[in-house]
């Protein structure tokens, strides 16, 4: 039997890629990336960066790296942008639809707000809430977190819908989800990882 061509043509498996497209489960990779060029810059010590090009993807890495890191390195850079993308294209109507799962599910239904949306212009907050408009803002930020602290923001300023405050009345709606206190750890870390940083532009909390 005749051995397999050789793969050509494809960047990504010039030096045999560690995750090959084919390992992926069916449907995960749903953006046909179009071709990729890597550019090595001597600049460049550690950053590697990528950016989308029209159809191209670019990819920037340091000129040192070898044939196996940089295989690697638009390996991941692939799944970072297509991981990015796929955040942006999360249409507001998706968090009002979130919201009223979630009211649903740990709420009996009862927080039902008039709009959910994204703000930018919220560095000191992760969430918040306007009882007396319905509206609940949740900063951008979210969008790069795990699903279980984006939602656990989100019902946090649901039950702000039906309690104020931050009372035993207003844990105890809390309680049903069961990630609570890994999300505020994790929310935690967050902060703390940033006044390690010196980026610290105050203590974020949902309101
Ligand atoms: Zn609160």
């Amino acid at each position: 039997m005749a051995p397999d061509p050789p793969r050509r043509a494809d960047p990504l498996h010039r030096a045999g890629s560690p995750r090959p497209d084919a390992s992926a489960p069916a449907g995960e990779r749903a953006v046909d990336t179009g071709p990729i060029e890597v550019r090595r810059s001597t600049r460049r010590r550690r950053t590697v960066s990528a950016y989308r090009e029209g159809d191209r993807t670019i990819v920037l890495i340091p000129a040192r790296m070898t044939v196996e890191e940089e295989s690697r390195w638009v390996a991941t850079m692939l799944d970072k942008l297509a991981a990015q993308e796929e955040r942006r294209r999360r249409p507001r109507a998706d968090l009002e639809e979130r919201a009223a799962r979630l009211s649903e599910r740990y709420l009996g239904g009862r927080a039902r707000p008039v709009a959910v949306r994204w703000v930018g212009n919220q560095n000191t907050r992760w969430g918040s809430c306007t009882p007396a408009t319905g509206t609940i803002r949740l900063s951008h930020r979210l969008r790069d977190m795990p699903e279980y602290v984006l939602d656990y923001v989100l019902l946090h300023e649901l039950a702000h819908l039906l309690v104020p405050g931050h009372g035993p009345d207003f844990w105890a709606l809390l309680e049903a989800y069961p990630r609570t206190e890994r999300a505020r750890g994790f929310l935690e870390g967050v902060v703390a990882a940033e006044r390690l940083r010196g980026t610290d532009e105050g203590e974020p909390t949902p309101g």
